[in-house]
């Protein structure tokens, strides 16, 4: 983004080896296109008539639906003062002008590369590895998140808790690369049951399981309950030691809040815990089933 044409040609051919390059001559247009769709890398002029590269650069750095990415300033000041500003705002470097090419392409291909391993370990950071599924710290995330969503916008929320039955004894029978294997194919299927992109399933202990499933009544949640109970009869992993059944099950225990029950007191530690406790019911009456409960009882 610069306000000189002059500049952004001299850009535009500097990274005409890059794909996906927009420009923009106004911090409006710039935001516009950031909307859009993220980049990955931003060149932004600090100098320029309205609001200057400084100030978009911390309106971007507070401003949480544009996703971060690496900002570089273009500028004409070649000082000290200058460069503290720049980084002190967000921007991860400096370039100076007169642009030339090398300078912007080696800039380039360091802060992609660098922006490209941060992702990656984002991503690393929130998925299970046996699985690929959601791990526990985005499990929590989401939970507080979705609670917070749900109590603003008086939407409905559900919880799943889904836990193996006896899978003590399928390791112990089959080996621990059995068990693991049959977490693998359970995730598969519990993958397919949550099927709006806005559901969330999440491993969040060694054989047990999270859907957090957003929007969703007590109707919708035990509806899903039971699809992932038929699926697991319908993938009919053989156990070869329970004595409740010649197949893998689970045990579920779901929580929903309805909308417009949540009251102040409310947290969604509570959704958390109605779901266990219900899962805890699953597990007394016998394995294999779905128990599910409502917060804040009947109007
Ligand atoms: P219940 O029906 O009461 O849930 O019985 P359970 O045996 O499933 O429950 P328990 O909590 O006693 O044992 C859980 C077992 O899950 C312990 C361990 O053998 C197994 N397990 C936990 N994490 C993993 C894992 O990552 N891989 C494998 N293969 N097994 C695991
Ligand atoms: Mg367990
Ligand atoms: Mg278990």
């Amino acid at each position: 983004m610069d306000d000189d044409p002059g500049a952004i040609q001299v850009l535009r051919a500097a990274l005409s080896a890059y794909r996906d390059v927009r420009f923009a001559t106004n911090t409006s247009d710039a935001e516009r296109l950031l909307r859009e769709r993220p980049a990955d890398l931003l060149f932004l002029d600090a100098e320029m008539p309205g609001e200057n590269g400084f100030e978009f650069c911390a309106r971007l750095e507070s401003d949480s639906s544009i996703p971060d990415m690496p900002i570089i300033f273009v500028t004409s000041h070649d000082d000290l003062a200058f460069e503290v500003r720049a980084l002190e705002s967000g921007a991860s470097d400096f370039i100076v002008k007169p642009v030339s090419a090398p300078r912007v392409q080696l800039r380039a291909r360091l802060h992609l590369r660098l922006k490209r391993q941060l992702d990656q370990l984002e991503e690393l950071s929130v998925t299970d590895p046996l699985t690929g599924l959601a791990n526990r710290r985005a499990f929590d995330r989401a939970l507080a998140h979705e609670w917070a969503g749900a109590t603003r916008g008086a939407r409905a929320l559900s919880l799943l808790l889904v836990d193996v039955d006896h899978f003590k004894r399928f390791n112990d029978a089959l080996g621990h690369p059995a068990g693991d294997r049959c977490l693998q194919q359970l995730a598969g299927a519990l993958r397919s049951a949550g099927r709006r992109a806005t559901d969330l399933v999440a491993r969040v202990g060694g054989e047990e399981f999270a859907l957090l499933l957003p929007d969703t009544p007590a109707e919708g949640a035990s509806r899903v309950a039971d699809t992932v109970l038929e699926s697991l009869r319908r993938l009919a992993i053989p156990h070869p030691d329970s004595p409740t059944g010649s197949v893998v099950q689970v045990s579920i225990g779901g929580s929903t809040l309805p909308p417009d029950r949540a009251t102040g007191s409310m947290a969604h530690a509570e959704l958390l815990s109605a779901a266990d406790e219900a899962l805890y019911l699953a597990k007394e009456h016998g394995r294999a089933q779905a128990v599910c409960r409502t917060l804040g009882g009947p109007r």
